[in-house]
């Protein structure tokens, strides 16, 4: 089969590597119709992490069930799955309280399994034709009927909204709070788009790129570039003096300042200022134990120096980690399903297999436009197409013409919409 291998620093090739195999009575062989390219497989395509070369990317993968092991009872072939980029067991002490990120059996040695991903044990990505998973009665969420055209929403189930749901959820989030979130990548705005659907009254979202920032507008979030005067002040105007109730973090050790340059603190330390007294804080952008390539020396060590004595007086709380995607991802795929929700707004490139070592260049990058990348295995390589859906969508049949609309007019930038 065809799959993205990662060779090195900044290297990602396209190869035929071996079909995935029943290896366990309870593996599932999903053939994947969508896989995305994730912020997160940056780490890993800068040469930031561990990953050994040779491995196949990708962890947010959606398909088709061609193939079931002996001892798998719910899922059967023809099923259209998505699977939670954690690789669980369901009955570790912590996947019984659904605290699937940190399953105990699936990666020995270590808490918490996934695909395609340094130091998340030896399962591959799913940036191929087909991807082995273990235990698929646990680990695939069956899709509604509307799974086939609906992809674009549905493949977000694997990580980023439950990721960016995790954000809100982990800061102490209630109806009629306000939040600010660092970071307008995919992330971010699943956290912005989270918060807005559970009743914030104010979304604040930090970030430089005018063009993150502009899709964070169209879902009712306030703008905020950081590139452009004190956006902790800001964010404290806007709050009356107070700062806001709740603060998110997505964007994780390789923040970078407006100028370009690494800061692993910086988000951390603007979060203490700008959350008031007594609020909480969500970090799920991602942290290291080490990062031997920092630049900054606490950093090598996995180590930031941020406001402790801040939050401390402010009494602030702090939630941590990966999300657990089962905990979330059958109710938001109900939200896609009956309720209009539309999280492929921020899909910017449906591209080929192909086409992915270029698309990880571009996304690598930060080049303008390049939001979020939807690779389809089973499509030719053609030209860049820009394909979004409105994120406003209310109801199922608007949205499927909204997003006729946008395949008719591919290379539109979603300005045109
Ligand atoms: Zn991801
Ligand atoms: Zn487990």
């Amino acid at each position: 089969m065809k799959a993205i291998v990662y060779n090195g620093p900044r290297d990602v090739q396209v190869r035929d590597m071996p079909d995935p195999k029943i290896e366990c009575p309870t593996d599932v062989i999903v053939k994947i119709t969508t896989t995305n390219i994730c912020g997160s497989d940056l780490h890993m395509y800068e040469g930031r992490t561990s990953l050994e070369r040779g491995r196949i990317i990708g962890h947010e993968n959606l398909g088709e069930v061609v193939e079931v092991g002996k001892a798998v009872m719910q899922v059967k072939v023809g099923d259209k799955v998505c699977m939670p980029f954690n690789v669980a067991c369901g009955y570790c002490k912590n996947c019984e309280r659904s605290m699937t990120s940190a399953c105990l059996t699936m990666n020995p040695g270590s808490a918490g399994a996934g695909y395609g991903y340094a130091e998340m044990g030896p399962y591959e990505g799913g940036q191929a034709e087909y991807l082995r998973v273990p235990h698929g009665d646990f680990n695939c969420l069956k899709l509604p009927e509307d799974a086939a055209e609906k992809e674009s929403d549905y493949v977000m189930l694997a990580d980023i909204w439950p990721t960016g749901y995790h954000a809100v959820e982990l800061s102490g989030f209630q109806p009629g709070e306000s939040v600010v979130i660092y970071g307008c990548g995919p992330v971010g705005l699943m956290a912005a788009y989270s918060a807005v659907m559970r009743g914030a009254s104010q979304v604040m979202v930090v970030d430089r790129h005018p063009e993150r920032l502009a899709l964070a507008e169209q879902i009712g979030a306030i703008a905020i570039d950081d590139s452009n005067g004190d956006h902790v002040e800001q964010v404290v105007e806007l709050t009356k003096g107070e700062g806001a109730d709740r603060g998110c973090e997505c964007v994780g050790y390789q923040c970078h300042d407006p100028a370009g340059h690494e800061v692993p603190n910086a988000t951390m330390t603007d979060l203490v200022k700008s959350v008031r007294t007594t609020g909480g804080l969500g970090v799920v952008g991602v942290f290291v134990p080490e990062d031997p390539g920092a630049a900054d020396k606490l950093a090598k060590k996995g180590q930031i120096a941020f406001d402790f004595g801040a939050l401390w007086s402010k009494g602030l709380t702090m939630g941590t980690g990966q999300t657990n995607v089962k905990r979330y991802n059958r109710h938001l795929c109900n939200l896609i399903e009956r309720a209009g929700a539309t999280p492929s707004f921020i899909v910017s490139h449906e591209l080929s297999l192909d086409e992915a070592p270029e698309a990880y260049e571009r996304f690598d990058a930060r080049e303008a436009g390049w939001t979020k990348v939807v690779l389809r295995p089973a499509q030719q390589p053609v030209s860049t197409r820009a394909t979004r859906a409105s994120p406003t969508g209310k109801s199922g049949t608007a949205t499927r013409h909204t997003r006729e609309r946008h395949r008719a007019h591919a290379g539109h930038s979603v300005k045109d919409a």
